[in-house]
């Protein structure tokens, strides 16, 4: 089945940044996920704080390069989803954040 993504960048009221990830898989229900987004010092890399509006945070580095397809890729979240599979497959956070930055628009 096939996997849509789309990722909007919104600038908040009052400053601030906000990840918006739209996901739909086949014909399946859309589901939105939105983050506060805020860039945070990395020793290597960018590091980014994703915070749920239920409190939980994600810390997400994004680092190294990665095949056109993202295999192989060395960026780290503590998301679940990249704890469980992040070994074969990139989760969103990181995914929606490197296409970002690679359109320039972080
Ligand atoms: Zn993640």
């Amino acid at each position: 089945m096939t996997k849509t993504r789309t990722v909007r960048l919104v600038k908040m009221d009052g400053g601030g940044l906000a990840l918006v990830i739209r996901q739909q898989e086949g014909k399946g229900a859309v589901k939105v996920d939105c983050y506060f987004l805020a860039e945070v010092g990395a020793d290597e890399g960018r590091g980014f704080n994703l915070t749920k509006h239920d409190g939980t945070l994600y810390h997400t580095n994004i680092k190294g390069v990665c095949g056109p397809n993202g295999e192989n890729d060395p960026s780290t979240c503590e998301c679940k989803g990249h704890l469980q599979h992040g070994h074969k497959t990139r989760c969103k956070h990181i995914a929606s954040l490197r296409k970002l930055i690679a359109e320039k628009r972080l």
